[in-house]
């Protein structure tokens, strides 16, 4: 076995007795521990439960009921309710908090036998694109420790990039599968709006959240993506018509995939980027493939910061009126009256952006500056859906640089919210519009990973995924690893 296997690789290992789950458990919770020194990609370990859970799945490949996923090491990103254990989101105000149910993405991928090592380290509250904002500590980005992951699935992200677990759940809002999975070389899909539950994932912007996977390949992320996709009952906005692909367990034709497809360029991307020789070398690739490329034009892109700040801002400090240290989180010592109680643990509680975005959204949601901000905000959200609708009447998928630039240097943007901001320009509007992406390696820039970015109309996972995987056939920057991994 290499030292990178992928699922397909551990399942036959499993499956052929080369090692039961037990051991691939163990082995994998050792590298993730020893590794967290200098990652810190994990929050907490779920050891006990992990042993547990593995052996279940030894007894289920044992007797014959293992499906694809049994028995393989995953981290969730402690953004996911998981029963009995920590789950902090990344926050002090959740610092105590051990869940009493499991989210539906949880719960269905135990079910499927998939083993949960440990909760990722994350951005507080979603709330980042670098994953400095953890009450938790910074993540290091595993091709140079002194760079950040992105966020603010960045713990996800690097414990996949190095190897310390083979597959790891994420959640994007506006960006935080995509641009992680960019700065650190591997892949990420970010599903239709609709298409997971957010049951029991701590929701920061609700029309926005969605949950979805990173991995080390389309291949890898097909096979746990498949397990949790789906409608749930226990989520209204949650698609409630199955897609039979995904119910199939999404495989992957091995060939090209056998339609044909023009791919639109959209040309407000492209004089922002830093990275542009690898994205052209991409499109030569599709191009020899037989794909036809077509320049679009997204007139909204410019609005679409704006526009997010402020609603996912507004939904962010609805969401978070629920932690008051008397219903829900951290409490403050030796409250004087109900008010220092709310304000002592609050203050106490959250971090600087997260305080940041309550007091920006409340501000956008209060009487006098309404129409101003919030119905304003809406309005331009609804012209960049329409842009992509429109694009998407002449082309199959969009493609463009996933992150405008590199993963930079911990610290570099700590005093300028408004440029971190800006990393998420080409990864917002897609979520804005609901659409599903990823972001899959497509080379180097200064010895640092950068991803593509492909985008589908809504629902369309399956057009995405196939040609995701075919481009992954066609070139090997996904099996660059970094060194000391
Ligand atoms: N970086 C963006 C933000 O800070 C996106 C976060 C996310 O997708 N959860 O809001």
């Amino acid at each position: 076995m290499d030292d990178f296997p992928d699922i397909t690789q551990l399942r036959a290992g499993l499956d052929e007795g080369q090692f039961s789950s037990r051991e691939l458990t163990a082995f994998f919770l050792d590298k993730a521990k020893r590794s967290n020194g200098i990652l810190n990609s994990f929050i907490s370990f779920c050891e006990e439960e992990a042993i547990h859970q593995a052996t279940e799945a030894d007894k289920r490949i044992a007797n014959g009921t293992a499906g694809p996923v049994t028995g393989i090491p995953i981290a969730h990103k402690d953004v996911f309710c998981t029963k009995g254990v920590l789950t902090t989101c990344g926050s002090r105000m959740l610092q105590n908090f051990k869940s009493p149910y499991d989210a539906t993405v949880v719960s269905r991928l135990k079910e499927a036998g998939a083993v949960t090592i440990g909760k990722a380290n994350m951005d507080e509250f979603a709330m980042g694109s670098s994953n400095e904002n953890s009450f938790y500590g910074p993540v290091s980005n595993p091709w140079n420790i002194e760079r950040v992951p992105g966020g603010s699935s960045g713990g996800s992200a690097a414990a996949v990039a190095a190897g310390v677990v083979p597959i790891a759940t994420g959640t994007d809002t506006g960006g935080s599968i995509r641009q992680p999975a960019s700065f650190c070389g591997i892949s990420g899909l970010k599903p239709t709006y609709g298409r997971v539950s957010r049951f029991g994932m701590i929701a920061f912007a609700s029309s926005l959240d969605q949950a979805g996977v990173l991995g080390r390949s389309i291949a890898d992320i097909c096979l746990l993506f498949a397990q949790f996709a789906g409608p749930d009952p226990l989520d209204s906005t949650c698609h409630p018509i199955p897609d039979d692909w995904l119910e199939e367990g999404a495989s992957l034709p091995s060939q090209k995939p056998k339609e044909k497809i023009c791919i639109g360029i959209p040309k407000e991307y492209f004089n922002k980027a830093t990275y542009i020789a690898p994205i052209e070398e991409a499109i030569r690739a599709l191009e020899t493939a037989g794909c036809t490329f077509k320049e679009i034009s997204l007139p909204g892109t410019e609005t679409a910061i704006p526009a997010y700040y402020i609603l996912a801002g507004a939904e962010a400090s609805t969401n978070l009126s629920r932690y008051d240290g008397i219903r829900f989180g951290y409490r403050c010592d030796d409250p004087q009256s109900l008010e220092d109680l709310y304000r002592r643990s609050r203050s106490e509680g959250f971090g600087k952006e997260v305080k940041r975005r309550i007091l920006t959204g409340t501000y956008a949601l209060s009487v006098g500056y309404y129409d101003a901000y919030y119905v304003k905000a809406q309005k331009l959200r609804r012209l960049i859906q329409q842009d992509f609708l429109k694009a998407f009447a002449d082309v199959d998928l969009i493609l463009s640089p996933t992150s405008p630039g590199i993963a930079f240097k911990k610290g570099s943007m700590a005093d300028n919210p408004i440029e971190m901001y800006q990393q998420d320009l080409f990864t917002i509007p897609t979520s804005l519009a609901g659409l599903p992406a990823v972001s899959i390696p497509c080379g180097f820039e200064k010895e640092m990973p950068v991803g593509l970015q492909l985008i589908a109309p809504h629902f369309e996972e399956r057009r995405l995924l196939e040609w995701s995987h075919y481009f992954q056939c066609l070139t090997d920057w996904h099996k660059k690893r970094p060194e000391n991994s």
